[in-house]
């Protein structure tokens, strides 16, 4: 089953996909919610049939507005460093012995077909093609041996980076941040319908030139291990994400490096999900008169 966040008539929805369209649960039950988060814990156990819904229920693919997959997760937790050639493109970089991880927060989230926002301070916004595992079933200390009975289902992931603001410290969190920059749909995919994650192809087009593809079953860390190393700090709630990491291809490590411009359109497309695409588009000029560094005077404490 494939399953949609949206707005549509201006309001958010969510609802099952079919080859013609998105049926909202609530025009085959009521009571159904009407989120991402809530519709996952509602879903399990029920027998929906999004073929058998009335046709004035069903919306075309193009006449809603796709939200992330989950528009407000409690937390969205982004793996780096998870594919070899990615170590590798970087340069002299061993292979961590943990998986790194940065978070995201959801504002920095947009959805299928929503522009990606080029920052007003920086002209370097990267493109990383991954795949996001969603919790369906909150836990702490998850086994690796269980950890795929917690995963509600399965989506394309733009991890988009702000390559100079990613550098300006150790820390890469404010890189990956800005507000609309970070892909997520075009739905989820329930793991009965994508099935082994292991094999599924990962590419990754801008303005239709492959720039990177790999398979899921190159990941140095499997996602079971994610889940498991994650959930031993954290409890992980149903709706959060997990973000995979990217494969070698971003345009930083490009010579010369491909940042994505306005009017750019790139896209994700994972083999039994679909293709997530976004055109690039300029943030709003911001209104104060934008950022001004500030450096500390140095005093020695005394
Ligand atoms: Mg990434």
């Amino acid at each position: 089953m494939k399953i949609a966040s949206f707005q549509h008539g201006g309001v958010d929805d969510v609802g099952i996909v079919r080859p013609d369209g998105i049926v909202p649960l609530r025009a085959l039950a009521p009571d159904a919610p009407t989120s991402m988060r809530e519709a996952l814990e509602w879903l399990p156990g029920r027998d929906l049939d999004a073929d058998a819904a009335e046709p004035s229920a069903v919306l075309p693919l193009d006449a809603v507005r796709y939200l992330p997959v989950v528009p407000d997760p409690q937390s969205i937790w982004c793996a780096a460093l998870t594919y070899l050639s990615h170590v590798r493109e970087g340069g002299d970089r061993p292979v961590p012995d943990y998986p790194l991880f940065f978070l995201r927060v959801a504002n920095s989230q947009v959805g299928h077909e929503e522009p990606m926002l080029l920052p007003a301070v920086s002209s370097q916004l990267d493109y990383e093609g991954e795949l996001a595992v969603v919790i369906g079933t909150r836990g702490r200390d998850i086994p690796m041996e269980s950890a795929l009975d917690h995963v509600a289902g399965f989506a394309c992931y733009n991890d988009g980076s702000v390559r100079d603001w990613q550098r300006h410290t150790s820390q890469i969190t404010m890189g990956k941040n800005f507000d609309a920059t970070g892909g997520f749909g075009p739905w989820l995919v329930t793991p009965d319908e994508f099935g082994d994650p292991a094999g599924h192809r990962i590419t990754t087009r801008l303005n239709g030139e492959v720039m990177q593809d790999t398979t899921v079953d190159r990941l140095l860390f499997p996602i079971e291990y994610l889940i498991h190393y994650v959930s031993t700090v954290s409890t992980l709630e149903v709706g959060d994400v997990i973000v995979t990491g990217t494969s070698g291809g971003v345009g930083l490590r490009r010579n010369p490096p491909v940042f994505m411009r306005a009017g750019d359109v790139v896209e994700v497309e994972i083999d039994g999900i679909g293709t997530l695409r976004n055109p690039i588009a300029p943030a709003p000029a911001p209104a104060s008169g934008g950022f001004r560094a500030y450096h500390p005077t140095i005093a020695e404490e005394s």
